[in-house]
């Protein structure tokens, strides 16, 4: 099975973008995912294709209309279409590894990326979108915070990562910071490193990248080790 990510945006030259190389981008040349846009301009109105309208009541900046996304959205993804739909939006769920890992676990996403001000909102209503923030600031648009969810999922999908384990033990699974990391030169500007790391002891090994673990999560992320709780 492949994870189906559909992309409605005002600027559907922005992608694959950076989701073309490397991991992601040989994940999507091998077909373990695949990448469809499309631009809500299509849907837009009149002879200049308007998409978006002045803010009901007044102030700045302009708001995508709900007729215009929801045509867009309308022809994208049918209604039985399985995927979740997801609004990238500062006011929504904050993205961690869990909905990562559940997204990627599924059939994929239909993602539409904002502009301006936002969309107005009964189309959120009305279609059952998502909101989806990737942290507490604003961006200028939604591609961006597009592109950070599907990297976060793509490279989840089975076969994406070279060894299977490498997801397992990282950041954020258990609810962890990861331990450091170290590779050769064994001494580099008189820093060495840690002996037990060469010692071949796996279980003093195992126990000293947990208690790294904790002590860098307790150090940096304090919120992390509450929430476990
Ligand atoms: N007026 C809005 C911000 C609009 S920013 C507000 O105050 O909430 C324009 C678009 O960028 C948004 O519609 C959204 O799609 C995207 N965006 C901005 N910041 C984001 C974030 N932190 N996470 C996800 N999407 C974001």
């Amino acid at each position: 099975m492949t994870f189906r990510a559909t992309i409605l945006t005002l600027y559907p030259e922005m992608f694959p973008g950076p989701l073309g190389v490397s991991l992601s981008g040989d994940a999507l040349a091998r077909g373990l995912w695949s990448c469809e846009t499309h631009n809500i301009r299509e849907h837009g109105l009149g002879r200049h294709r308007a998409v978006d309208d002045t803010p009901a009541g007044g102030g700045p900046g302009m708001v995508i209309r709900c007729d215009v996304l929801a045509n867009a959205l309308d022809a994208a993804a049918p209604p039985d279409d399985p995927r979740p739909k997801l609004l990238m939006s500062p006011r929504g769920r904050p993205l961690r590894q869990d909905l990562v890992r559940d997204l990627a676990a599924g059939p994929g996403a239909v993602v539409v990326c904002g502009r301006f001000e936002g969309v107005d909102e009964r189309v959120i209503e009305a279609r059952g979108l998502t909101e989806v923030s990737i942290g507490d600031y604003v961006l200028s648009g939604g591609e961006i915070a597009a592109m950070v969810l599907l990297d976060a999922c793509v490279r989840l999908i089975p076969g994406v990562m070279g060894k299977d384990a490498s997801g397992t033990e990282e950041s954020f699974e258990g609810g962890l910071l990861e331990y450091p990391h170290y590779t050769r030169p064994r001494e580099w500007e008189g820093r060495s490193i840690p002996d037990i790391l060469l010692s071949g002891n796996h279980a003093a090994i195992e126990r000293w990248r947990r208690e790294e673990s904790l002590r860098v999560t307790r150090e940096r992320r304090p919120d992390l080790l509450a929430d476990r709780d």
